[in-house]
């Protein structure tokens, strides 16, 4: 089965006249890395949060690891979402923001020590694991939300702008790591971009959106080097 399965879909929101998404069909592989890019408006983020269950399609369905999913809630749904607004606990640490989820699904004490260390230390905030995320610039809060995602290990990780917010510096490596974990782990990567030279060093393969349909679709190579 392909990780995500788009078939048909199409989006109107309620109160609008015109469909953010028309008639989309899309495969994404297990453990790809896979983009949607376009300019602002043209329906990448409609998508992604159709594929995660925070809004439903008008027509068409969405499938899961081959499972029609359409219409189930984002926690009926084997995916993690990380948005450009990271929603942070405040009042917890970044350990334990991180934790959170491992700890509701009952992963033994010393599993959930290791892998939320492993994770702060891949995001570079190993040595601020017991700081409050208050205490944090835009750019770290970003990096705490990306490891609380990963640390479940979802199926499939959708991902909405996830580096905006950081300094250019930062957003190259964190371009470079976000790659060597989603390949270690094998997680398919749902990643929306408006930013083309990001789409294409990072891309398995990506989407090229306008006006709310996919105008090319293929390999980074594919993309770029038609006429
Ligand atoms: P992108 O992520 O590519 O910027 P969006 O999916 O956010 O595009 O938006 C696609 C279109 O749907 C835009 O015209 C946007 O204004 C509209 N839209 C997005 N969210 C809503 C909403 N909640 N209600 C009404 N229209 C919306
Ligand atoms: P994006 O998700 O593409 O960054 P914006 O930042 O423009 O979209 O929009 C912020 C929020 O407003 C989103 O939740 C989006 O769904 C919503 N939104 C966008 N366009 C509209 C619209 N035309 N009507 C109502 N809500 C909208």
């Amino acid at each position: 089965h392909p990780a995500v399965r788009l078939d048909r879909v199409a989006k109107r929101y309620r109160n609008t006249h015109t469909y953010a998404v028309h008639d989309v069909t899309l495969d994404i592989a297990p453990g790809e890395f896979f983009s949607l890019l376009g300019p602002s408006g043209c329906g990448k983020t409609t998508l992604l949060r159709m594929t995660g269950g925070f809004v439903d399609p008008t027509e068409g369905s969405v499938l899961l690891d081959g499972e029609d999913v359409t219409g189930l809630p984002p926690n009926k749904r084997n995916v993690n979402t990380v948005f450009q607004s990271y929603a942070l606990f405040d009042h917890l640490s970044l350990a334990d923001n991180v934790a959170f989820g491992l700890k509701r699904s009952g992963v033994p004490r010393a599993e959930i020590r290791r892998r939320v260390g492993d994770m702060l230390d891949l995001v570079q905030l190993g040595e601020l694991a017991g700081r409050k995320p208050t205490t944090l610039s835009g750019g770290q809060r970003q990096r705490v939300a990306l490891a609380r995602a990963l640390v479940n290990r979802p199926q499939v990780l959708l991902l909405d702008e996830p580096l905006a917010a950081l300094d250019l510096k930062l957003r190259r490596r964190m371009q470079v790591e976000l790659k060597q974990i989603q390949r270690e782990v094998g997680i398919t990567f749902v990643f929306v971009t408006h930013d083309q030279d990001e789409a294409l060093t990072m891309s398995d393969r990506l989407a090229v959106m306008n006006e709310g349909r996919i105008e090319q679709c293929g390999t980074p190579e594919d993309v770029y080097e038609r006429p």
